[in-house]
């Protein structure tokens, strides 16, 4: 019997061992991407709650991207890339936010965030919650409004949600 969408996406995400550092357990979408049926089905559960009440689909650096993309051609409104520091041309706004050790940056053009637009945020895999949180922040900072968070994978023990407070965040599959 075929399983549930969740069942299959945990089957076919490929965990890594120690990647790209030891102790990280990575988890691995490619093989959903090379799965046209499975990657379809996916854009679609992503998509099928926000019909009519987006703006716009935000994806974050950069596996965001490819399924960030994809929802917002399903949902018919425009993508907006999240971007590591100093990867976009400018001008742009950003919003720094703390990592394990050190800190990072993520960067919009905020003239392509129309003020007050409704805004989906895609991930692939949410894990401490630290960059969605900021993406979120920034999307807000730029005028818009975060309607929700999709992200294909959860990892349940790193917690991200306590982050993501406030927010509505939706996995398709949780591990
Ligand atoms: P975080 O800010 O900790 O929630 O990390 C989320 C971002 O880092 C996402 O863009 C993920 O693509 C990536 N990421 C973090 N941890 C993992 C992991 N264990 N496996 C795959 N991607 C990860």
């Amino acid at each position: 019997m075929r399983g549930s969408l969740a069942e299959r996406i945990l089957a076919t995400v490929r965990d890594v061992e120690d990647f790209p550092q030891p102790g990280v357990t990575f988890k691995d979408i490619t093989p959903v991407l090379a799965d046209g049926e499975l990657l379809a089905e996916a854009v679609q559960a992503h998509a099928d709650p926000y019909r009519g009440r987006v703006d716009l689909v935000a994806g974050l650096e950069a596996r965001g991207f490819i399924f960030g993309a994809a929802v917002a051609m399903e949902l018919g409104v425009g993508f907006l890339p999240v971007r590591k520091a100093g990867k976009l041309p400018g001008p742009t706004v950003g919003v720094d936010y703390a990592l394990e050790y050190g800190s990072a940056r993520v960067e919009v053009h905020a003239q392509d965030l129309p003020d007050g637009a409704r805004v989906l945020v895609v991930d692939d895999v949410l894990a401490t919650g630290g960059t969605a949180a900021a993406g979120c922040r920034l999307i807000e900072l730029c005028g818009g409004s975060v309607v929700a968070v999709e992200v294909l994978t959860e990892i349940a023990a790193l917690d991200g949600r306590t982050l993501l407070e406030g927010y509505a965040v939706r996995s398709l599959a949780t591990v």
